[in-house]
């Protein structure tokens, strides 16, 4: 692992990756999303890379992502993908992806050419797969595997009891059925999940959601609060006090998980590489 990562968080740096971005035809959640956490993120050497367009086959009722007009897959996005990642000299990448449930494998293709781009570039760097569900094929899944990154991260988004009013063609069952084939097939690989709060779940539903995942083999657990992106999105019911997200992080830790980030401004990439390092001693 590097110690000293390049990247500096500043203005100019947060220009000079979004010039970069564009002659590569590359896009970071990072910097087009302006995350809240990117300074902390940069510093770190860490950024969230999304593949596979910016249309999603999906219409999931939190997500300001645009529906349909599917953009054709680029050849050259793991290659490129791979330089952004060494001349950045990120120590730990994020890569996702809209549902691409329009391409055979779902795109599970793509993320193993990546992954296989970035390890050929960058031996130091760890990679973090945050994938959608590619529809539980376990054919699909076993390519994203095969590639072995250091973390397979699929999010269930929110309880199982509003799984159906805001996600689209996922299912919470389904969500739980692919971390736990990822584990089942590569115990070495650590798993990752997390939870959206304020869409009106009860305490007693995230917990049990947290024991949920914990069955299905997860790792580390992510918590942040949902923002409504517009008013035609799922509206948002409340403002999760900082007390309830602590309350959370040290029920899930006795729970069992490896490490959580809960807080506010959580998103499922944050201190994605302190997570790493800490499954990695325990
Ligand atoms: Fe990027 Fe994720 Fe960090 Fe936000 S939390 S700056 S999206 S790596
Ligand atoms: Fe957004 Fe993912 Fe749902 Fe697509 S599948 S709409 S990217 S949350």
């Amino acid at each position: 692992m590097r110690e000293k990562p390049v990247i500096r968080f500043n203005e100019q740096k947060t220009s000079e990756m979004k010039q970069l971005m564009k002659d590569l035809t590359l896009h970071t959640v990072c910097a087009e999303a302006t995350c809240p956490n990117l300074g902390e993120c940069f510093s770190s050497g860490t950024a969230t890379f999304m593949i596979l367009g910016s249309h999603c086959s999906r219409n999931c009722r939190f997500c300001d992502v645009t529906f349909g007009n599917m953009q054709p897959v680029n050849p050259k996005e793991p290659q490129n993908l791979a330089e952004a990642v060494e001349k950045l000299g990120l120590n730990h990448v994020v890569v996702t992806s809209v549902a691409r449930d329009d391409l055979p494998d779902g795109g599970a293709s793509q993320f193993a050419e990546t992954i296989q781009a970035i390890r050929a570039k960058n031996a130091d760097t760890t990679v973090e797969v945050l994938i959608p569900d590619l529809m539980g094929d376990t054919e699909a899944l076993d390519a994203v595997i095969a590639a072995k990154p250091e973390i397979i991260n699929h999010n269930i988004e929110t309880v199982r009891r509003l799984s159906p009013f805001i996600r689209h063609r996922a299912t919470y069952d389904r969500s739980l059925s692919v971390l736990a084939y990822v584990k089942e097939q590569a115990p070495d690989i650590f798993t990752k999940s997390g939870l959206m709060l304020g869409l009106g779940e009860t305490e007693e539903e995230v917990l049990t959601a947290m024991d949920d995942c914990l069955a299905a083999g997860v790792d580390f657990f992510t918590i942040g609060q949902y923002l409504q992106p517009s008013k035609k999105h799922f509206p948002l019911k409340e403002y999760v006090s900082l007390r309830q997200f602590g309350k959370y992080r040290r029920e899930g830790m006795k729970k069992g998980f490896k490490f959580i980030a809960s807080s506010p401004q959580v998103r499922s990439s944050y201190k994605a590489l302190e997570a790493y390092q800490k499954g990695v001693m325990q």
